[in-house]
């Protein structure tokens, strides 16, 4: 074998992998098809869940020292959503490029030893049981596992023949990131997103006078996909959203997409993975797609190394597709939803202004700002029904990727003995409702309770056997 794990493509699903697995000691490597970073950028904003993420590795600081800013509070289809009703220490949108997302996690994968390749293409993989063989160019990798992060256009997926079943996009919109000539905004709002037949535009600024433009209406609808986007359908779109005092300077990019929805349906092809965009699409409303591509490296990299490190069974990837594909399934649904809520008539109108009103209810609020900002995932995770159980605890201290066991007190210390050097235990004042909590290196609550021989038995279901075995 050259490497543990080679992972196709350099986005933000792959970067975060990268990391995740530099972290944790298992060699990788990164293919990536692009001679160099675009330093382009189609995610602004990162939910309150991925802060957490980020959070728990002790990367939060860098990240938001990189931002813009911090928007408080989402929305859905345009409508706020206030994430003060969840129990985070993060309740807003950090708005931050993608590029400087990719930047950032670039860089922490190489201080942990993994490097991208980059004007490497994957063209051909072939698996078998022992591992897969990669050929981009004139290399040709042998790794135990492959993970395709490789977008929504996955080389991966089509070299397995992997179907991407779901709906073709209805909704044509258009992005473009631009210079202005006129006054423009110095700050960001919550897009005006109530649908018009005359079309709606947003702007808002990103930093060193370059703006974000996002526009729709009846001229992208007519337009095909490939067409070029022109200074004059932006200029007549900008005037038509922004008034005619606001005029574009330079477009530095521009991009069309649909609110087009796939999902595969098995996230595992024996030793090759789909992550990110390569496993979903769905429309940007809301600002989920990096969250979500982020959020399934996190929790597939320690279940990884976790099998390469000889703990555990490779029956501990397959927890990888029960418990992150539910999740897209859910940001699909609630992204179709959405667009439903963009459609320009009387009748879908009329169902905006109902679930306006309805969000301003608490509860309905609460419902709808847990989905978008990812705060709601609970994993079914077996055990005794218990407040904690398959939910993240935030603002812990899991730097090292290692599991943790929270305890009351040092009653339980011994059971972990067995494991120690690969999970940690500390004596917390926090509530926890039990005497003890495991903590999975992602941060969700894997086990509780005060019986020593059940804990043994989470810890070797998430944590391994405790010998090290060989390869
Ligand atoms: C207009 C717009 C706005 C958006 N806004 C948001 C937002 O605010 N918040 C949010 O969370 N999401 C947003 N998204 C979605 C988000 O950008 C994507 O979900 C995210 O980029 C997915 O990351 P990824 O790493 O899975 O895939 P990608 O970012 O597509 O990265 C895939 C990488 O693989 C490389 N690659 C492709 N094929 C190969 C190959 N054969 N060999 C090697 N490398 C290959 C590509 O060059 C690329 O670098 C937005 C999307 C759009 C279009």
């Amino acid at each position: 074998m050259d490497v543990d794990v080679i992972i196709a493509g350099a986005g933000p699903t792959g970067l975060m992998l990268a990391a995740e697995l530099g972290l944790a000691g298992v060699s990788a490597v990164v293919l990536e098809r692009l001679p160099e970073r675009s330093g382009q950028s189609k995610a602004l904003g990162l939910q309150p869940r991925t802060a957490e993420v980020f959070e728990a590795r002790g990367l939060l600081d860098r990240l938001t020292g990189r931002a813009i800013l911090k928007v408080p509070g989402g929305h859905f289809a345009g409508l706020r959503l206030d994430f003060t009703a969840w129990d985070t220490a993060h309740p807003y949108m950090i708005g931050i490029p993608q590029a400087r997302v990719e930047e950032l996690l670039e860089a922490r994968a190489a201080e942990l030893n993994v490097k991208v390749l980059r004007g490497h293409e994957l063209t051909a993989l072939t698996q078998d049981d022992d591992g897969v063989t990669a050929t981009a160019g004139p290399l040709r990798l042998r790794g135990r596992y492959l993970v395709g992060c490789d977008g929504g256009r996955s080389t991966v997926r089509d070299l397995l023949g992997i179907g991407f079943p779901g709906l073709d996009g209805r909704l044509r919109m258009a992005v473009a990131d631009l210079t202005l000539t006129g006054p423009a905004p110095t700050s960001w709002s919550l897009p005006d997103m109530t649908p018009s037949a005359t079309g709606k535009g947003y702007l808002a600024p990103l930093g060193d006078g370059v703006y974000r433009f996002l526009f729709y209406g009846p001229e992208q609808q007519e337009l095909p996909r490939d067409a070029p986007i022109t200074p004059a359908e932006v200029t007549r779109a900008l005037t038509g959203s922004a008034g005619p005092r606001v005029r574009l300077g330079e477009i530095r990019w521009a991009s069309r997409f649909t609110d087009a929805s796939r999902q595969i349906t098995r996230y595992r092809h024996g030793r090759v993975l789909l992550a990110g965009d390569a496993a979903h699409i769905h429309s940007p409303m809301g600002g989920q797609g990096l969250n979500l591509g982020v959020q399934d490296a996190f929790n597939l990299g320690w279940k990884l190394s976790t099998h390469l490190h000889g703990h555990a069974s490779d029956d501990l990837l397959d927890t990888y597709h029960t418990e992150r594909h539910p999740v897209a399934a859910r940001v699909l649904a609630n992204t179709r939803a959405q667009a439903v809520l963009l459609v320009p008539d009387e009748e879908h109108l009329a169902l905006r202004t109902i679930v306006e009103e309805l969000l301003t209810l608490p509860e309905a609020n609460k419902v709808i700002a847990g989905m978008i900002s990812g705060l709601d995932i609970r994993y079914p995770l077996p055990g005794d029904p218990h407040p904690l159980l398959g939910t993240q605890l935030p603002g812990l201290d899991l730097h090292s990727g290692r599991p943790l066991i929270l305890a009351a007190t040092e009653r339980l210390r011994p059971a972990v003995t067995p494991w120690s050097g690969r999970v940690g235990y500390e004596v917390t004042a926090r509530d926890l409702h039990a005497e003890a909590v495991l903590v999975r290196p992602d941060g969700y609550v894997a086990w509780t309770g005060s019986d020593a021989a059940s804990l043994t038995d989470a810890l070797s279901r998430w944590a391994g056997t405790p010998q090290r075995s060989t390869r």
